[in-house]
């Protein structure tokens, strides 16, 4: 079937039959705004992110129903890394009008059986056609205790810095699929990334985390933003860095930039926290329980900038640091979508 049969009410409706009542939603899709009741006691956290075809996806990279997974998971590491709890999400579309009516299809399912998985409900959004590319938009919303919220700006010099998971996968599963080398963990890991929503609650709600952000620009611009803000600096420890036997031997064999692909690779929608050194073992059992692995990369020091060592002990200068839209920093491939 063409979009043009189907119309924007027919892929509306179409839409919000398979979307679930969730506790919580009054009133979800089909009036002017929908209706949401707050739990007592908590703020509503909102984020939003945009994937411009071109720009952050490839049509030929990808599939439709990952393509939904992954609209949602970004905004849902986003909540993460202030220790939220997802609960509802608005998703707003500009397609083109050739675009297959299967390929919606599959892009709903994708993105709903991802909100399943977190017990998002979609409560609402926006269809409209795109004489460009497709467009996707979409805002996310949870909530937390107001205390339990964990910003950028409150690491302190003597905090130790950790990332959850494995960095540099999701830059190289980019790197094989313009190989086309089409799967494969670092390619599941670019195209399907999994936002770590329990982790980043426990990190809150065991009041862990002195400062935290999700991996979506890459370490170096990400860790950046937790030390402008903070106002402090940090050490890393290259050795340290938690990579996959994949992106080791990337490291090994690329001797340029050898670490650009964990430092600057961007997507890797791991959690960078920072904590205070005699919470480290509680670090460990709380994200343990969870099945999350965690590293120490490194420390907040009172002098600002971010000094790096190589395994070796020496100096170690990065040539690329990270993903700006607009800004001079050498770019390879499409931007993240936070
Ligand atoms: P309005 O014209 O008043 O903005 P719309 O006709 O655009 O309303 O939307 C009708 C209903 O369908 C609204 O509840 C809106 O939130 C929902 N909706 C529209 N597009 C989407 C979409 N892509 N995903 C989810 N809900 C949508
Ligand atoms: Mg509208």
């Amino acid at each position: 079937m063409k979009l043009e049969e189907l119309g924007e009410f027919g892929f509306i409706d179409r839409l919000a039959g398979q979307v679930k009542a969730r506790p919580g939603v009054m009133l979800g899709i089909g009036d002017d705004a929908a209706i949401l009741a707050p739990t007592a006691s908590k703020v509503t956290l909102a984020t939003s992110d945009m994937l411009v075809e071109g720009i952050h996806f490839d049509l030929a990279l990808t599939d439709p129903f990952t393509l939904g997974r992954k609209s949602l998971a970004v905004n849902l590491s986003d909540l993460a890394a202030m220790g939220a709890q997802p609960r509802h999400a608005l998703l707003s579309l500009a397609i083109p009008p050739a675009l297959p009516v299967e390929f919606l299809d599959e892009f709903t399912r994708g993105f709903l059986a991802l909100a399943d998985e977190f017990q998002v409900a979609l409560v609402g959004g926006d269809t409209c056609a795109s004489r460009g590319g497709l467009v996707i938009s979409v805002t996310a919303l949870g909530e937390q205790c107001p205390d339990l919220v964990v910003r950028r700006s409150t690491a302190c010099a003597g905090d130790l810095v950790l990332v959850t998971g494995s960095l540099g996968d999701s830059a190289l599963g980019l790197e094989f699929l313009r190989q086309d080398i089409r799967s494969g963990r670092a390619v599941e890991r670019h195209l399907d990334p999994l936002p770590r929503v329990a982790a980043g609650l426990r990190l809150a709600e065991a009041c862990l985390a002195t400062a935290m952000i999700d991996v979506s620009d890459g370490l170096l611009a990400d860790l950046g933003h937790i030390l402008d803000l903070s106002g402090v600096g940090a050490r890393l420890d290259l050795a340290r860095l938690p990579l996959s036997e994949e992106c080791r031997h990337h490291v090994s064999v690329d001797r340029k930039d050898p670490f650009a692909l964990p430092l600057a690779g961007g997507e890797d929608y791991e959690l960078l926290f920072t904590a205070l050194p005699e919470r480290e073992a509680l670090v460990r059992s709380e994200l343990a329980d969870c099945g999350v692995p965690v590293t120490v990369i490194g420390e907040i020091t009172a002098d600002r900038g971010l000094s790096l060592t190589d395994p070796a002990g020496n100096p170690y200068h990065p040539e690329r640091q990270g993903y700006n839209h607009f800004g001079t920093i050498r770019n390879t491939g499409p931007q993240p979508a936070s």
